[in-house]
């Protein structure tokens, strides 16, 4: 069994790129516990859909995507409504209403998506750098298929300035996430602030 680092879908055989991201897949298994894994040099290949599937994977994204249907379909019925005269009082209000939810549906949508590709964009061009965890919490206020995600938080240094990433995952952990624990962080050269955890949990 092979798990992709980046996306952390399952594989029964070896396949040389993950259907689901488009990373690389690592020959092997991970190995020994004390070890880091570091990832294969940049640039690595990723499929552009996977900003859409990782973005679809967000709420506020989704919720996006549902607000930007209703207001269409709201503003469309009352366009329609609008034409017959005597429907048109509440054709108008109506078309504005879904006018508003579909332009707050497609903000959402964009920041979710825009998120989305900045994440991607640090699996594709990211350098490694050592960091530690400092927090591993389950987030109980959110379920997702039945199951509270982690959350993870993790520091790094470049060239003496501190910084910090988070990462939310519905995986099961195991004992290696505990605070202290090193871990392997991406992050973009141009913008620290940008990354991620390697590989992904
Ligand atoms: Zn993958």
């Amino acid at each position: 069994m092979i798990t992709c680092p980046w996306c952390a879908t399952s594989y029964a055989a070896f396949q040389p790129n993950c259907s689901n991201c488009g990373g690389p897949l690592p020959a092997e298994q991970p190995h020994a516990e004390a070890e880091l894994d570091w990832p294969p040099p940049a640039p690595r290949p990723f499929l552009d859909s996977y900003a859409w599937r990782l973005a679809m994977a967000q709420g506020g994204t989704i919720a996006g995507g549902v607000l930007a249907i209703l207001g269409g379909v709201f503003s469309f019925v009352g366009v329609l409504l609008t034409m017959g005269l005597i429907t048109a009082i509440v054709g108008m209000p109506m078309f504005l209403i879904g006018a508003v939810l579909f332009i707050v549906g497609a903000i959402l949508l964009r920041n979710g998506y825009n998120q989305a590709l900045n994440t991607v964009n640090v699996l594709r061009f990211g350098e490694a750098v050592r960091g530690q965890v400092c927090d591993v919490q389950q987030n109980l206020m959110v379920r997702v298929n039945n199951r509270n995600p982690w959350v993870i938080d993790y520091q790094f240094r470049l060239n003496g300035v501190e910084y910090t990433g988070q990462v939310t995952t519905l995986q099961t952990l195991d004992a290696h996430w505990r605070v202290g624990a090193d871990v392997c962080v991406l992050y973009l050269p141009a913008d620290p602030r940008q990354n991620t955890l390697y590989p992904h949990p």
